[in-house]
């Protein structure tokens, strides 16, 4: 189980979401193309998970 939070990317943004990493990723790419605009590739957000897990 990971979790990732929106305002961890310096977003003011209250979403959140948790689960396996390929649910996490797959939810956050939606999420950030829909509200932000911002299209994140799967390497950079597995990166950023393999960050905060340290
Ligand atoms: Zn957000």
């Amino acid at each position: 189980m990971v979790k990732l939070s929106c305002d961890n990317y310096g977003f003011d943004c209250k979403f959140k979401v948790n689960g396996s990493n390929s649910d996490v990723i797959k939810e956050y790419q939606k999420h950030s193309i829909d509200e932000h605009g911002i299209e994140y590739s799967i390497e950079v957000l597995t990166k950023f998970l393999l960050r905060m897990k340290n």
